[in-house]
């Protein structure tokens, strides 16, 4: 059997509207999702024995049955128990180059990449839309991590419509390594100071502007694009975490539309060219001398998940 190397894309949000509370305890989301070339590398190999055995070399990714990537082998090994039966278990290793607890959907891409793995390695020839099936059991963002590019994503995240592809463009991205924000306070924190009665406030609904967010895209109109940006998780985040505040309005001060990525705390500004993005790399480092600061330049792609290679 063979062995893969699969390459698994974070994201970024180019627009996240939070609608209104969910009976599920979730909430209902129009969000426009992007794939960027920053990546983590999941390999997978068969096992002799019926086991799951993940590795992974970040010190702050679980080991052990919590890591999402696990779960993705366990849902699949149930699901498809007499593949898992014929050909024995897998061997996930992870190499982490997403930064954790990011808002970059570092975990909801290795479980996808474990999905779309596992399909072509036990043969099941499961289509996207039964793997992203699978992937919305895991994780709202992993149907999304499944199918890639620009995508229009509601409901909790994981109903997606493709947009027109956004090539060409360079993204910065700025996270404190000291710092993650946990996705479930935010949304949390979000409920009670800004949802009454589980819906949007109405003066709140007045500011959003996700038609011309999604026209925009459909004209590759740049400008607009950087205009258009939106977070509403900024509004809970960026008061409790100054620093990330002060990042994003470096960014600004640059000239650059940014924005914080998901539930943050990483924010990104978009660029133009990889020279631009390299300036404003090198802008931030002076405006903000901080070694705790990462910054990284990355690309718009669309692709999620691509296989790397492949051994018998
Ligand atoms: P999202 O953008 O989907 O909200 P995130 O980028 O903010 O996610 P992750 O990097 O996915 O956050 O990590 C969130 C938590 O999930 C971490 O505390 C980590 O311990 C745990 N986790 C479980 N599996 C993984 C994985 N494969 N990679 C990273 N974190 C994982």
């Amino acid at each position: 059997m063979q062995s893969y190397s699969l390459i698994a894309s974070a994201k970024i949000n180019l627009y996240l509207e939070i609608i209104g509370t969910r009976p599920d305890g979730y909430h209902n989301l129009a969000m426009v999702l992007q794939s960027i070339d920053l990546a983590d590398q999941i390999d997978l190999h068969p096992l002799q024995t019926n086991a799951i055995c993940l590795h992974c070399d970040h010190p702050e990714v679980p080991q052990d049955h919590n890591n999402l990537a696990y779960k993705a082998a366990a849902l699949m090994a149930k699901n498809f128990s007499d593949a898992f039966a014929k050909f024995g278990g897998v061997d996930i290793t992870i190499q982490k180059r997403i930064p954790v607890g990011a808002g970059l959907a570092g975990g909801s891409t290795n479980a996808a990449a474990v999905l779309v793995g596992l399909n072509l390695m036990w043969d099941l020839k499961l289509n996207d839309k039964q793997l992203q099936y699978f992937g919305s059991l895991l994780g709202s963002d992993v149907p999304f991590c499944i199918a890639g590019g620009t995508m229009l994503a509601t409901v909790k995240g994981e109903y997606l419509s493709p947009l027109p592809a956004l090539d060409n463009y360079y993204v910065v991205l700025g996270k404190y390594r000291s710092l993650s924000v946990s996705t479930a306070w935010a949304y949390q924190t979000f409920r009670h100071q800004y949802l009454r009665d589980g819906v949007t406030r109405e003066h709140h609904q007045q500011e959003v502007h996700l038609e011309k967010m999604v026209s925009a895209i459909a004209h590759r109109n740049e400008r607009q694009i950087g205009q258009l940006l939106y977070n509403d998780l900024e509004r809970v985040v960026l008061p409790q975490y100054p620093q990330v505040q002060r990042l994003r309005d470096e960014f600004q001060g640059l000239g650059c539309a940014g924005m914080m990525s998901g539930s943050g705390p990483t924010v990104f500004a978009l660029a133009n060219s990889q020279t631009q993005a390299q300036q404003v790399v090198e802008s931030i480092k002076i405006a903000i001398p901080d070694p705790d600061l990462e910054l990284w330049v990355s690309q718009f792609t669309s692709s999620s998940i691509r296989v790397a290679s492949f051994t018998k």
